[in-house]
């Protein structure tokens, strides 16, 4: 090992308090999709901006404005002097926190507790954006001259659709065709898993449509619920029985079809529903027979 190297690998050996720190400050700012109710990723840009640039290097943002006018920030931070690069690419949103009540602690004030931090998107994909500044900080501080330059690039919306995130930035001209690229979107709690595919993701919002009546005269209506519920179990059953190939590429190695969400339908506790709504969201795995 060289010693550049050397260092730094110590180096980030010698940063793990302030990695959980940094970590910690992160996950405090929540960075959800205006989709999932929240206000996008820019706050939390600001914060991992400048504490790249307190490393004494530029960082590049790129903001779009979405559809609900939310700003959604990414950041590219890139160290060496080499023709090609090696990316790390994080993505800094998370998912919504669901049903509070279902939390041990609030998702957006983290705790350590036996080695871990509990907060939501500590692992989803906050070790991996977390990790990837502070390599950056060891190289920069032991001045090392990789063969390859270093990239940290931190991407908005990975988790509805990534319509602000990635698939912009790929028309920035950031990546080079003979770049190195590490996705780290996963974590085991000994780390020694690399995950090398990944399944896309589809949803479909169902709806069905009967006729509202008053709750004491069903026969005179259609219950657009019942009939949901006999087309979830059919919908369940047929893809689940069908598309049961499995594939070792992925993790889970099959597909996936989940209901999900239901979505509120009459106000009142009189009336039979006449429209219901749901959303399902399935994972697929790419070689899966699809007739
Ligand atoms: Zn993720």
């Amino acid at each position: 090992m060289d010693n550049a190297k050397a260092v730094a690998v110590e180096a980030v050996a010698a940063s793990e308090r302030k990695m959980v720190d940094s970590l910690k400050d992160m996950v405090k700012i929540p960075a959800i999709s205006p989709l999932s109710g929240g206000k996008g990723e820019s706050a939390r840009a600001d914060m991992l901006e400048s504490l790249i640039s307190g490393f004494g290097i530029k960082v590049r943002r790129y903001d779009y404005v979405d559809d609900s006018k939310a700003k959604r920030s990414n950041l590219i931070a890139t160290y060496g002097g080499a023709k090609s690069t090696l990316w790390v690419i994080s993505h800094i949103d998370t998912v919504a926190p669901g049903d509070l009540a279902l939390w041990d602690h609030d998702p957006f004030d983290p705790v350590e507790k036996d080695g871990k931090i509990y907060g939501r998107g500590t692992t989803d994909d906050g070790q991996s954006a977390i990790g990837s500044i502070y390599a950056l900080k060891a190289l920069i501080d032991a001045k090392a001259q990789p063969r390859y330059n270093f990239g940290v690039c931190l991407a908005a919306d990975e988790e509805v659709g990534s319509e602000y995130g990635i698939k912009r930035l790929l028309k920035e001209n950031i990546f080079g065709k003979d770049d190195l690229i590490l996705v780290p979107d996963f974590g085991t709690s000994d780390g020694m898993s690399i995950e090398i595919a990944e399944k896309g993701v589809l949803w479909l919002r169902i709806t069905a449509v009967g006729k509202q009546v008053h709750a004491s005269t069903p026969d005179l209506g259609v219950n657009a619920y019942r009939a949901m519920i006999r087309l979830l179990y059919e919908i369940d059953r047929v893809l689940h029985g069908k598309y049961n190939a499995k594939n070792p590429l992925f993790s889970s190695d099959y597909s996936t079809f989940e209901m999900i969400k239901h979505e509120a339908n009459v106000e009142s506790t009189y009336l039979v529903p006449g429209q219901e709504f749901h959303i399902w969201t399935a994972g697929y795995c790419p070689n899966t027979d699809r007739r």
